[in-house]
C-alpha cells in the first residue's frame, strides 16, 4: 500500500509498505482526514532518536474503520472515528501507577508514527480499538474531531498541568495551534488574565478570540521583564510553554511567581545538552517554582471528552485550520507547509477521498 515515510533523517518520500495485520482486539482503518504537525517536522528534520527505516509518519487522523478483530466490542466496520495521537497500551503495568505517557518506556504512549507505523498511508492498524478509538459525537465535524486528537488535548494538557486557579494570571509562550488551545484551556480553567506571547498576526487574532487579554511580541524586547512589569513585579502565576527555543524555558522561569508559580511545558526542545535554568530568578534553586514537563494526554476517553467540549460549543478548534488540501498525495506538501509556516498558516488538513 501507498505510504508516506521517513526514509532517513531529513528525507521523506512515498513507499510501498506492507498492509497492517489485524489483531484480535484491534482494527484496520482508512484515513478520512489527516494533519501533519510540528512533531512530524521534528521527527523528520529534528534529528531525534533513531527511527526504523521507512517508518510511516503521522499521528493526527480521523478515519473510517475497515475491519475489526474478533474481540472488539464497541466499533464496527464503516464507522468514522477520531484516532488519538497518544495511544497508551492500557495493559502496560505502568498504567496502574498512573504513568500514562511513559508507562513501559519513555514516550511509550506515543506510538503512532514512532514505535508503530503512523497514519499517513492508505491503511493503518490500531492494536486495541476499544480503549483507543474515540466515538465522534453527533454534531461534531470531521475537522473539529481532527483538531481534538492532538492539538486540543495537548494545549489543554499544558493548561491543566499548570494548576490554574480562578483569578490567575497565565502567560502562554508560543501561540501556534497548541498555544492557542492552551489559551482556550486557561480561560476555561478560570484564568483571569491571559498574556499570549507571540507575533504572527493570524495567531494573535485567534489568541484574542480564544481569551487572551494581552499580547506580547518577542519583538517588544525581553518578554519576561514585560510580564513582570505588567504584574507589579510579581510575575505570572502560571506559565505554559507551547513553543520557542531553549531560551523560552529560561524566560518562563524568569517570569513565573516566586513561591506559588508553576511552569508547565508541552513544547518540544530539540537537540541535546541542557536547558538553561536561570539561577537568579530560580532563587538559586530555592524559588519555590514548580516545573512540569508533560506529554499530551491521550486514549479514547480523553479524546471523547475533548469532543464533548466541541459538541456543547465550549471550544471552536476548527478555527485553527487555515489550509485545506485534497488527497493523500498532498501530505508531502502539507508537511512542508508545517515546516515553513507561511504567514497565514496555523494548521493544515488533508482530506482523503473514499474509494
Ligand atoms: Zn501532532
Amino acid at each position: 500500500m501507498k505510504s508516506f515515510v521517513l526514509i532517513e533523517p531529513g528525507k521523506v518520500g512515498w513507499f510501498d509498505s506492507p498492509l497492517p495485520v489485524l489483531s484480535p482486539y484491534g482494527a484496520i482503518l482508512r484515513p478520512v482526514a489527516l494533519a501533519p504537525c510540528s512533531s512530524d517536522v521534528h521527527t523528520v528534520f529534528g534529528g531525534g532518536s533513531k527511527k526504523a527505516p521507512n517508518l510511516i509518519l503521522g499521528h493526527e487522523c480521523v478515519a473510517q474503520i475497515v475491519e475489526v478483530g474478533e474481540f472488539v466490542r464497541d466499533f464496527k466496520p464503516g464507522e468514522v472515528v477520531a484516532v488519538p495521537a497518544i495511544t497508551p497500551d492500557w495493559r502496560d503495568l505502568g498504567i496502574q501507577e498512573h504513568n500514562f505517557g511513559h508507562a513501559s518506556a519513555p514516550f511509550s504512549g506515543h506510538q503512532l508514527g514512532r514505535s508503530q507505523p503512523g497514519v499517513f498511508a492508505e491503511r493503518f492498524g490500531i492494536p486495541d480499538a476499544d480503549t483507543t478509538l474515540a466515538k465522534i459525537p453527533e454534531g461534531v465535524t470531521v475537522e473539529q474531531a481532527l483538531m481534538c486528537v492532538d492539538v486540543v488535548t495537548t494545549g489543554f494538557t499544558g493548561a491543566e498541568c499548570a494548576g490554574i486557579q480562578f483569578g490567575d494570571t497565565v502567560a502562554v509562550i508560543g501561540i501556534g495551534p497548541i498555544g492557542l488551545m492552551a489559551v482556550e484551556g486557561a480561560r476555561h480553567l478560570g484564568a483571569a488574565r491571559i498574556i499570549a506571547v507571540g507575533s504572527r498576526p493570524v495567531c494573535v487574532k485567534l489568541a484574542r478570540e480564544f481569551g487572551a487579554t494581552d499580547i506580547l511580541s518577542y519583538k517588544d524586547g525581553d518578554v519576561a521583564e514585560k510580564v513582570k512589569a505588567m504584574t507589579g513585579g510579581l510575575g505570572a502565576d502560571r506559565v505554559i510553554i507551547c513553543g520557542g527555543q531553549d531560551e523560552a524555558f529560561a524566560q518562563a522561569v524568569d517570569m513565573v511567581r516566586y513561591g506559588i508559580g508553576t511552569v508547565s511545558n508541552v513544547n518540544y526542545f530539540g537537540g541535546t545538552g541542557n536547558l538553561p535554568f536561570p539561577k537568579f530568578s530560580g532563587g538559586r534553586g530555592m524559588a519555590g517554582k514548580t516545573i512540569r514537563t508533560e506529554l499530551a494526554r491521550g486514549g479514547r476517553v480523553r479524546i471523547q471528552r475533548m469532543m464533548e467540549m466541541v459538541k456543547y460549543g465550549r471550544i471552536h478548534p476548527e478555527k485553527l485550520i487555515t489550509h485545506r488540501l485534497e488527497g493523500l498525495d498532498k501530505i508531502e506538501e502539507a508537511l512542508y507547509l508545517m515546516k515553513e509556516k507561511p504567514q497565514d498558516l496555523i494548521k493544515v488538513m488533508v482530506c482523503v477521498d473514499g474509494e
